[in-house]
């Protein structure tokens, strides 16, 4: 039997308002320990309302009478893992012109398909940043009332951004009179769409900084936001408690963005050292989406993305990578993002192996998607770490994911609040 509660971290955030599972315990044959890298064996998760009270060697942590333990011996247990940028409410095949023909309902109703997938891929958390309407708020609130599977959600609703921007919709004529719901020009008007997207559910505010890739008439290194109009969006999210996170590609809109006081700076394709330099005094986050390029290249042609999209894709996929090297090994603070619904949600953990491939090792990896990217959310201490008071948000694999990191692309057992969602281990 099942009674649902709210988790409240501050006034305005709800974690959730998940089931209150039973007592339960997960025993581990090897444990990642996130934090340290270490691979520990033989270890116990024990766990009450959903929450992970007790964590140990098996010989030292007793498990309550009568609870029942999940035999995962064969596998390696990890937290659940987090993707900072998704964008569950969209599918790639709807992309370009082909997207005009996709209501708000329909796009929820995708939302409600994807958030399965990607909760069954291992990521029991995410940041959604950028939904037409408010198709991620209702995304996330079903999920919260227990009607449907998925990951625990912040949700930014629709993205700020300039007239005729990144953010805006400019593929229809000017007697159409559309603008998307995100558009706001100057300090002020920013402002007060900042206010109305918290007021419509938004956890965190997403703003385009600079041009992008798959919007018509721009440029990804071109700024857009100034520097003012961004001060006043940080400034207001803030004093509202939510977070910030801004669409840059452009090497002079991350520095602006920084400077600004954003939190996250997601793409960061044209960063340059006096970027990074900045982002690593000011603690900002850096969420390089360096798997989806593969993706534009192969299919982006057959799913309607425009010709001048897959142009700047061209230009741009390389200079992200090695610039995310270079970050990278200058040390500043990396969280995992995807960019998912640009290619299909659920296959979130094909960045894994980018990463890898592209300078981080395995471990590197992984506390992106795990310590890192709960620091960036402000749940630090709810989600991203098997530790007690944590909520029981675990994977498993099986085999090592340290020596080999593309097994975190088949994730065989899912726990999301003290609740199996999936279990393929072979015992
Ligand atoms: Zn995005």
């Amino acid at each position: 039997m099942k009674s649902r509660i709210v988790v409240c971290v501050s006034f305005v955030i709800c974690l959730s308002a998940m089931t209150f599972a039973a007592p339960g315990a997960v025993h581990c044959g090897k444990l990642l320990d996130v934090r340290s890298g270490r691979m520990l064996t033989d270890q116990v998760v024990v766990f009450d309302g959903g929450v992970i009270t007790a964590i140990g060697t098996a010989a030292s942590t007793p498990v309550p009478a009568g609870v029942k333990v999940v035999d995962l011996s064969n596998g390696t247990c990890m937290p659940g893992f987090i993707d900072v940028h998704t964008h569950i409410t969209a599918n790639p095949q709807y992309s370009g012109y082909r997207g005009l023909g996709i209501s708000i309902p329909r796009e929820a109703t995708m939302g409600v398909g994807n958030a399965r997938k990607t909760l069954h891929a291992g990521f029991t958390t995410i940041r959604n940043v950028g939904a037409s309407g408010y198709s991620d708020v209702a995304v996330r609130d079903g999920i919260n009332e227990g009607e449907y599977e998925g990951p625990r959600m912040l949700v930014s609703g629709p993205p700020l951004g300039i007239t005729g921007g990144h953010c805006d919709e400019n593929l229809l004529p000017s007697e159409f009179k559309y603008k998307a719901d995100g558009v706001a020009d100057g300090p002020w008007e920013a402002r007060a769409k900042v206010r109305e997207v918290v007021k419509y559910g938004a956890d965190v505010i997403k703003v385009c900084a600079s041009g992008g890739v798959l919007s018509k008439g721009d440029q990804p290194g071109a700024p857009q936001y100034s520097l003012d109009e961004l001060q006043a969006i940080v400034v207001e999210s803030h004093k509202l408690g939510r977070k910030v996170a801004a669409h840059a590609h452009g090497t002079q809109s991350i520095k602006d963005a920084i400077n600004a006081g954003i939190d996250s700076i997601e793409h960061s394709s044209l960063i340059d050292d006096e970027g990074i330099r900045l982002a690593k005094e000011h603690g900002t986050y850096l969420v390089f989406d360096i798997y989806n390029d593969d993706y534009i290249l192969g299919m982006g042609e057959k799913n309607g993305v425009l010709p001048e999209s897959m142009e700047k894709e061209r230009k741009i996929g390389r200079l992200q990578r090695e610039n995310f090297r270079k970050a990278f090994q200058a040390g500043a603070k990396m969280a995992y993002g995807t960019d998912a619904g640009v290619y299909p949600n659920g296959d979130n953990a094909k960045q894994f192996a980018k990463m890898v491939e592209w300078g981080m090792k395995p471990i590197d990896a992984i506390q992106a998607a795990t310590v890192n990217a709960a620091e960036l959310l402000g749940w630090a201490d709810k989600v991203g770490a098997l530790e007690k008071g944590h909520f029981a948000d675990i994977v498993a694999v099986q085999g090592d994911p340290l020596s080999d990191v593309k097994l975190l692309e088949n994730v065989r057992f899912v726990m999301k609040n003290g609740d199996v969602v999936k279990d393929e281990i072979v015992r």
